[in-house]
């Protein structure tokens, strides 16, 4: 049995009492829900102080984490100093990175394999664009994503204990969400994939759907059997849109 992990990805908006009304909120909202795991992830600024308000009604992710351990690397932030302020989860490869900043696989590889080693959850982001769709490679782009990614990594550890969060680029940010079938059909095809590696791991491993997910079609997404929970980004700003979904969840 997979335990549900409804994650809000706040992307970069919010200043310092915004995220502190809405962490509070959101931990108050969601007290007594249970068989649901939630996790909120504000911009690094405001890790520390969400996580204080947050206790230990959810978990707390960070939305990137360095390629390297520690020095000389200006701008980053390393896994070790999100462990350190009690971080558990952390997004990586979403699509927003791979576009405007230019990501590749090689890197979020390299990202990843940091937050394993220490001991955070990578919510690994893999979805294609809608040009993509039309000419017919959603899969392949998809498998090129997590092959990408896992080809890279020590097969001794391969993805741990990470998340996948399946993410139509043309879903994203757009109200057009993927129909529960479109979503459930690429949540079969990567654990497909991930079976075709190590069936333990297909088995155990949450897929996480993203794109437009909202209280109003969390339900049918989420009765879908391999979607095992939601990387929500508009909806997670208002406490209790994002609430809504994590009881439709529990
Ligand atoms: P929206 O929910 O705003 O479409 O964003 C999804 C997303 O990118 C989550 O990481």
């Amino acid at each position: 049995m997979r335990t549900p992990l409804i994650a809000g990805n706040w992307k970069m908006n919010g200043l310092g009492d915004d995220a502190r009304h809405l962490a509070t909120a959101v931990a108050q909202g969601v007290a007594g829900l249970n068989g649901v795991e939630i996790a909120v992830c504000p911009p690094f600024v405001h890790l520390d102080t969400v996580r204080d308000r947050v206790g230990d009604a959810l978990s707390v992710g960070a939305q990137n984490c360095a390629d390297a351990a520690e020095g000389a690397r200006t701008g980053e932030v390393s896994a070790a100093m999100l462990a350190d302020l009690g971080v558990r989860y952390v997004i990586l490869g979403h699509s927003e990175r791979r576009q405007y900043y230019g990501e590749d696989d090689a890197l979020i590889a390299a990202r990843y394999a940091q937050a394993l080693e220490q001991g955070l959850r990578p919510i690994l982001c893999v979805g294609e664009t809608l040009e993509e769709r039309e000419a017919d490679r959603t899969e392949s782009v998809v498998a090129s994503q997590l092959n990408g990614v896992i080809d890279r990594l020590d097969t001794s550890i391969g993805l741990g204990d990470g998340v996948i969060a399946y993410e139509p680029v043309w879903a994203i940010g757009t109200g057009r969400t993927a129909t529960a079938q479109q979503a459930q059909a690429m949540h079969a095809f990567i654990r497909q994939t991930l079976a075709a590696r190590d069936a333990g791991l297909a088995e155990r491993m949450r897929l996480l759907y993203g794109g437009s997910m909202k209280a109003a079609n969390a339900g049918e997404l989420l009765a879908e059997p391999d979607i095992d929970g939601g990387l929500i980004g508009g909806a997670s700003l208002k406490a209790d849109d994002f609430v809504a979904i994590c009881a439709t969840a529990a």
